[in-house]
């Protein structure tokens, strides 16, 4: 199971795009959750789990990371799943995006993911990258985030011995950053199916198709047959050091009856709820424009879907 990678390279693979990875770590592949639990245990916090590689590699490379081991998780099959179990939707911490995308429940059901996870770079991506290593990177702009937000999706988490179930709003913790100790795992996400007749939408602005996002939103929300709001979600991403929830929105729509003039009005709020930086992407001052746009034009095409106009 184990094998030692030794590499001496020649060029600076800094400066050269190259397949060399320039850190020396012992590579394992446990193929259940408990070993690799025990393992994680065992190895301590210079050990760093693979799934897909399309964030870890790139780390390696860059050195931003010098991980002593490495422990790559996509050989877990039972963490490799998207199940209906009646009240909520489950999918495996290591199912790649590319069968979140194809999945015609998630589409229907989970719009605002759907859309999401189709925004995400490109197909061969999408093919290795898996949804738990997006969370688990845990970047502000990770596109998963937000739509697992607007549905209140729960995270199961697993260490040695035992397992736990939190809400995704604990989950982030900073660029970065989440609450996973060294010998934690996040198995699975639990995704409940919200109460008919709600919508949902996705919005990304970014610089290219392949990019991470400058300002993403996600919201769902669902209206009574007179039109009033009854449940309402606005999560954005890239605007501060965690996906955030736009309360002052939320707050501001629950209850109300719906008219494009009041979601215009309530998204400007958005900029209460956010804290956006100026970065290689974008600067704050467009981020906080942006944001108000695209949480009014969600809203709108998440409504439609409500009606099924
Ligand atoms: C060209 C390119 C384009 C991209 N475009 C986008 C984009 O549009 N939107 C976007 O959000 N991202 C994008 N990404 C980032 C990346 O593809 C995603 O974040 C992807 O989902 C990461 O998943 P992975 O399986 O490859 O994670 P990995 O790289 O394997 O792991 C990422 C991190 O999570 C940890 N980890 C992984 N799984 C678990 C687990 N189950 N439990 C505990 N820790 C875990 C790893 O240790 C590592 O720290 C892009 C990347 C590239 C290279």
């Amino acid at each position: 199971m184990v094998k030692t990678v030794v590499i001496k390279p020649k060029v600076d693979i800094n400066k050269v795009n190259t397949h060399i990875l320039p850190v020396d770590f012992e590579y394992y592949e446990p193929r259940t959750l408990r070993e690799l639990v025990e393992l994680l245990d065992k190895l301590g916090p210079s050990a760093k789990i693979l799934a897909g590689g399309t964030d870890l590699l790139v780390q390696i490379k860059q050195r931003a990371v010098e991980p002593k081991y490495v422990v790559n998780i996509k050989k877990v099959r039972e963490l490799d799943f998207i199940e209906d179990r009646g009240d909520y939707l489950a999918i495996g911490a290591v199912t790649r995006l590319r069968a979140i995308e194809k999945n015609s429940l998630i589409a229907e059901k989970f719009t605002a993911l759907h859309e999401a996870v189709r925004a995400m770079a490109g197909v061969q991506i999408r093919n290795m990258a898996t949804i738990g290593g997006n969370l688990c990177n845990a970047s502000p702009a990770a596109d998963t985030a937000p739509p697992l937000m607007v549905f209140d999706a729960e995270l199961k988490i697993v260490g040695p011995g035992y397992e736990k179930v939190i809400p995704i709003t604990q989950f982030f913790k900073g660029p970065k950053k989440t609450v996973l100790k060294y010998n934690e795992v996040l198995a699975e996400i639990r995704i409940p199916y919200p109460k008919p007749p709600t919508g949902s939408a996705f919005i990304k602005i970014a610089r290219t198709a392949m990019d991470l996002a400058k300002v993403n939103v996600a919201v769902a929300l669902r209206v009574d047959e007179d039109d009033y709001i009854r449940w309402i979600r606005v999560t954005l991403g890239s605007v501060a050091p965690t996906p955030v929830r736009a309360r002052s929105v939320e707050e501001e729509l629950i209850d109300k009856r719906f008219s494009e003039e009041i979601v215009r009005k309530a998204s400007r709020l958005v900029v209460n709820d956010i804290s956006p930086i100026t970065d290689i992407r974008s600067t704050a001052e467009y981020r906080r424009e942006v944001s108000k746009v695209i949480v009014r034009d969600a809203l709108l095409i998440a409504y439609k879907r409500v009606r099924g106009v």
